[in-house]
């Protein structure tokens, strides 16, 4: 990892550095953060000719090199005081960043969503989410429709908040791209799907579109988990958020097995913010609540709850495990009382 003096290098200093790595058979990828760039060498960059070149440059400060399967997402990282920026907030920062939403929405009544939508956002949720296109374990049960992405976008347009939606491949990569979508989800199934993590790594890099990565449901382990969102910031965009939503159950009562215990240990790892899903975690609307407060204890930047304004009209996960706007109000409230209390190591 290459930390240039200034923000940024010039477009010729920038060639001087590719030159040196390119001499070695090594490449090298410009990485915008918050407030400068940042460059990672791709290859082996434990050459120690091509390191003492690049460091002898006169605007180069320092040269980083991290041993770890996640350079660029470790906490020693040039990336460390990265902040993930979503519309006009940074998350993690002042509150626990909260997103909303129902899981699926129903493209056959649109106005149920966008009601939804104007509740959440009067309960204080920053950001909206709704499933357009449907990972579903049943092949005969609701996928999706594309009509839903108009909807939510339309929802986006009178509420201004930020929108999350779930893309399975590269043809839905591009709709949510040129839709300007501000969180791509990519959900349990598809957490270590590389070839799929690589696609929105490079066509979101440079955008605004941030990316919340769930943990696999097969029991992704901390560095595994890391790893997976690695390569979307290999590949240019490092706005991703980290989304642990329970893995294969070992209890009977709850959907998954929660996980939110896992967050302080992604932190003591990594610098990428923790939103952690409790509704998939529980599977229940009434343990929501529990879970979401136990989530902001555990050291979590936020949370991405499903929630409907009826969930029994509500299709996908809704009827079992969204919560009402009401609802909503009050673990907002909870979680914003554990956050200013929490114990900070
Ligand atoms: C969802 O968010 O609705 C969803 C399908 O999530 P997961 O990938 O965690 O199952
Ligand atoms: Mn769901």
């Amino acid at each position: 990892m290459i930390i240039p003096k200034k923000d940024k290098l010039s477009a010729d200093e920038l060639k001087q550095v590719e030159k040196i790595a390119s001499d070695s058979e090594c490449t090298i990828l410009e990485i915008q953060g918050q407030n400068r760039c940042v460059y990672a060498i791709l290859g082996d960059e434990t050459q120690e000719v091509m390191f003492k070149r690049i460091a002898g440059l006169s605007f180069i400060r320092k040269v980083d090199r991290i041993e770890s399967s996640y350079k660029l997402m470790d906490r020693r990282s040039a990336l460390a005081d990265h902040l993930v920026k979503i519309g006009n907030v940074e998350v993690g920062k002042d509150v626990p960043f909260i997103i909303g939403g129902p899981c699926t929405i129903d493209p056959a009544n649109p106005s149920l969503f966008i009601e939804t939508a104007h509740a959440l956002k009067e309960v204080g949720v920053q950001g909206l989410r709704g499933g357009v296109w449907k990972p579903r374990t049943n092949p005969y049960s609701y996928q999706g429709d594309n009509k839903s992405l108009d909807i939510i976008l339309q929802a986006r347009e009178e509420t201004g908040l930020p929108i999350d939606i779930e893309v399975m491949d590269l043809e839905q990569l591009k709709l949510a791209l040129e839709a300007k979508v501000d969180i791509l989800q990519v959900g349990t199934r598809n957490a270590l799907n590389y070839s799929l993590l690589k696609e929105i790594g490079r066509l979101s890099a440079g955008t605004e579109s941030a990316v919340l990565l769930k943990r696999g449901r097969h029991v992704a382990s901390p560095n595994e988990f890391i790893a997976a969102a690695e390569y979307i910031v290999a590949e240019g965009n490092p706005n991703v958020m980290l989304c642990p939503r329970g893995t294969t159950p070992a209890l009977d009562g709850y959907r998954n097995q929660p996980d939110e215990s896992i967050s302080p240990l992604l932190k003591s790892k990594t610098w990428a913010p923790v939103v952690v899903d409790p509704s998939h975690s529980v599977g229940h609307a009434e343990y929501v609540m529990a879970c979401s407060l136990a989530s902001i204890a555990y050291g979590a930047d936020g949370l991405c709850i499903e929630s409907h304004i009826d969930p029994s009209k509500g299709i996908g996960d809704d009827p079992k495990q969204a919560v009402r706007p009401e609802k909503m109000k009050e673990i907002i409230e909870g979680c914003g009382a554990i956050w200013k209390q929490r114990y900070r190591p």
